[in-house]
């Protein structure tokens, strides 16, 4: 189990901080490269537990690396031997490890062993960390196991701390509840089928926010132009302002979306005994529509639109949760084929494209007259598959598909845009 608290460093450690944050992805970057070349020129598989040989020969002589603690050095590249593993590993889903860019959220990745942490009083605690010593974070929650490796990171709220938490707590009986389907969707955030209503996700900025965001954005676009006209393209600390600025209304849109998301997925591993979603790649679901520069995409923005309203909804994200959750509430995560489910009449179990003809929302079969919300009709559907599949599907994220690039295509882009639902 994960669990993250707001971590609160002195002005001095938070500057270390930042500065360690800076190290470990310069050192994840050098890392990464040294395995690309390797392999490219010899052949040769490098792994970590060279790497954190020559690592400790580069802190001898580099006084940049040797400001990181050892520990944290050697956790980042056991992390990008895990980032490999993944990629290799056809059943899972990840990319080529990627390079960090100096605008990303800033990590530090450390072992078990290498923190302590000591309740302060019901509310604070503190964590030791090496070369830093102690430094206090709120205690949200209690930590309810041992720790197994925590990451200190910040984002535009500020400094994190995350443990991995080892909690020995053994899954759950069932439940013994009855099930549902759920249907995530754009227009409806989820779709119950035992409800009589979609759960709808609240907007995550206010009209306010909205604007401010606007506001802020196009300040940025002039900002960069002016930088890349007069500047050599320098970033000014006015700019840099603004994008701390964009970076906290951003994080806090994040932070209540991941809200809503961890107070559905809890409610329908709680409160059902088993729940039945599509089984959907969201990575193939969400691909540009770009195109090749010979071919190029039709609806490209169109696509991007789509895209983001399908991020917006965080398929991916739920469906992890509601994995983990479904074990510790006695359910069971049910995913369905996709084929067709917003074309299926929930009553009579007819497939026809006719049923959802110029109706927007609705359902109508044209077979034999049932009517319904689409999206309702849906997660009816996805139930009765999940009921007929019944516990014989695991609960595993990974699709089975093996990776195989189209031959004369980039593997990353899509000629046409893909169709949801
Ligand atoms: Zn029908």
């Amino acid at each position: 189990m994960g669990r993250r608290y707001r971590l609160y460093p002195t002005q001095e450690q938070g500057t270390v901080l930042t500065g360690w944050g800076h190290t470990a992805r310069a050192l994840w970057n050098v890392a990464l490269e040294q395995r690309k070349y390797l392999w490219e020129q010899r052949r040769y598989t490098l792994r970590s537990a060279e790497q954190c040989k020559q690592l400790t020969a580069a802190r001898a002589d580099l006084e940049w690396i040797r400001e990181l603690p050892a520990q944290a050095g050697q956790q980042t590249l056991r992390i990008l031997d895990r980032a490999y593993d993944n990629f290799w590993n056809p059943n899972h889903p990840a990319d080529f490890p990627a390079r960090k860019k100096r605008g990303h959220r800033l990590s530090v990745p450390l072992p078990g062993q290498a923190v302590e942490v000591r309740k302060l009083n019901r509310r604070w605690a503190e964590v030791r960390l090496p070369k830093l010593g102690w430094v206090r974070f709120r205690l949200s929650r209690a930590l309810g196991g041992t720790i197994r490796n925590a990451t200190v990171s910040q984002d535009g709220n500020g400094w994190h701390i995350s443990f991995g938490i080892h909690t020995g707590r053994k899954p759950a009986a069932p439940n013994g509840k009855p099930g549902c389907g759920v249907d995530f969707g754009i227009a409806s955030s989820a779709y119950v089928s035992t409800e009589d209503k979609p759960r709808q996700m609240p907007p995550t900025l206010t009209k306010n926010e909205r604007k401010r965001l606007e506001y802020l954005e196009h300040k940025k676009a002039r900002q960069q132009t002016y930088a890349k006209k007069h500047n050599g393209g320098k970033y000014s600390n006015r700019l840099r302002r603004t994008i701390t600025a964009i970076g906290k209304l951003r994080t806090r849109q994040a932070n209540r979306r991941s809200d809503f998301t961890h107070k559905l997925t809890t409610d329908l591993a709680k409160n059902h005994g088993f729940v039945g979603i599509e089984d959907l790649r969201v990575k193939n679901m969400t691909k540009s529509a770009n195109g090749t520069v010979e071919e190029p995409g039709r609806q490209v923005r169109q696509k991007a639109g789509l895209n983001r309203s399908i991020l917006d909804n965080t398929p991916g994200e739920r469906r992890r949760q509601l994995e983990y959750k479904s074990g510790l509430y006695g359910s069971e995560l049910r995913p369905v084929p996709a084929f067709h489910t917003s074309q299926t009449c929930a009553a009579c179990g007819k497939v026809d494209p006719e049923s959802r003809k110029g109706c927007g929302r609705l359902f109508a079969c044209v077979h034999c007259g049932h009517e319904d919300d689409a999206d309702h009709n849906a997660s009816v559907e996805i139930e009765a598959r999940a009921r007929r599949t019944g516990g014989t599907v695991t609960n595993s994220t990974r699709s089975t598909t093996v990776r195989v690039p189209a031959p004369g295509r980039r593997r990353t882009r899509e000629t046409q845009p893909a169709t949801y639902g």
